[in-house]
């Protein structure tokens, strides 16, 4: 019987692995069918293990939204789970176990910075001749701006399509927050690099709107079909293309899968490249015997390893390329949020706000439509 009792989080700092673990799995089944876990593939296993579906953000807010349980407990970062609230119903309430795990790509590109470039780009250029994209791994109110704006949000998944759409539809785009998702997938698609440039975010002021020019000129900005914000994901930057050069000659024949997030060098050294839903379904269905080096965060490399042991497989780097940000949600943060839910306590509930979640839906409708 719930009671409004709050847990304090220092309570489960020390606590053994195996009284969080026994301590969850209660929770959980007091809870039952009015509480969802998802737990992100970048997922640590201590966590993920307790995930009733594991998946991308999107895939992951689509089962919540399905699912219509009351309580979604979302073990990824911040912005997927705005997304998991903003197409969840009304009486649903998402909860993410450590509210300081953000996503480092997606906070390099904020609405006031967004807003400004748009304003110098569209006086150049007019705003009838170009629409914004947002990759999914960025903040409500910049999806929002793009619903409003007319454009889209795209996945790792869907960004060509995406892109082919936007530029059938008004000739030009400006791409957001990844500057590599947004070359890889234009590249592929054909379009030469010279009609692709980068918006610099922190360029200094001077604009036609006093906003920043992204260092670029005018013409530049005329003759570009795509401009891309320079941002980027930190794990995915630190794979190289000498990383790809080392397997290839020490293990001859071994296959080379790159997420999109990585540089443009890597993915063209790299055989395949694709989403991390189109990395674990290529490992998966590869036949056995077949040996891969994987260039996508450490925690789904190594259980892809520890899933398909008739397959040898490598993690594409020296360094450990962690997504340190999700690591932050731990068995601790989610014992701690599960234990004040049987309370009665919300805690760490994410909530966008309304009219941003109804612009950020129609952009995020468009992309499903497409
Ligand atoms: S892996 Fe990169 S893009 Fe994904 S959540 Fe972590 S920092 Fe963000």
């Amino acid at each position: 019987m719930a009671t409004n009792k709050s847990h304090l989080l220092e309570d489960y700092l020390d606590l053994s692995a195996d009284d969080l673990d026994k301590r969850i799995i209660i929770a959980k089944e007091t809870m039952g069918r009015r509480l969802l876990i998802l737990g992100h593939h970048y997922q640590q296993d201590d966590v993920i293990k307790f995930a009733d579906f594991r998946g991308d953000s999107l895939k992951l807010s689509q089962e919540a939204a399905k699912s219509d349980r009351e309580f979604i407990v979302f073990c990824g970062v911040h912005f997927m789970a705005e997304t998991a609230d903003i197409i969840t119903g009304e009486h649903q309430k998402v909860i993410l176990p450590d509210i300081t795990a953000g996503c480092s790509m997606a906070d390099m590109a904020n609405l006031y910075k967004v807003e400004n470039a748009w304003k110098d780009i569209t006086h150049i250029v007019g705003e009838h001749n170009i629409l914004p994209v947002t990759y999914i791994n960025s903040s409500a109110d910049l999806k929002a701006f793009c619903g409003r704006k007319g454009g889209s949000v795209c996945t790792s998944s869907s960004a060509e399509r995406i892109i082919r759409w936007a530029l059938g539809e008004h000739g030009k785009i400006f791409f957001f927050p990844d500057e590599h998702l947004g070359r890889n997938s234009a590249v592929k698609m054909g379009i030469p690099e010279e009609e692709i440039i980068v918006w610099r975010r922190d360029e200094p002021m001077g604009g036609p709107m006093g906003g920043p020019m992204g260092g670029n000129d005018k013409e530049k900005i005329k003759k570009a079909r795509i401009i891309l914000w320079d941002g980027f994901c930190s794990v995915h930057m630190l794979f190289l293309p000498k990383h790809v050069e080392y397997f290839r000659e020490r293990y001859p024949g071994i296959n080379v899968i790159v997420h999109p997030e990585c540089r443009r060098e890597v993915v063209e050294l790299s055989d395949l490249c694709g989403s991390t839903e189109y990395i674990i379904n290529r490992i998966k269905e590869s036949p056995a015997g077949t040996a891969w080096a994987i260039g996508t965060e450490i925690n789904l490399v190594n259980r892809l390893r520890k899933e398909q042991p008739d397959k040898t497989i490598f993690f594409l780097s020296p360094t450990v390329c962690l997504c340190s940000t999700m690591y932050r949600i731990d068995p601790q943060h989610l014992c701690w949020a599960l234990e004040n839910l049987v309370e009665g306590t919300v805690v760490n509930q994410i909530i966008v706000p309304e009219e941003e979640k109804r612009w950020a839906r129609v952009a995020l409708e468009r992309m499903l439509a497409l």
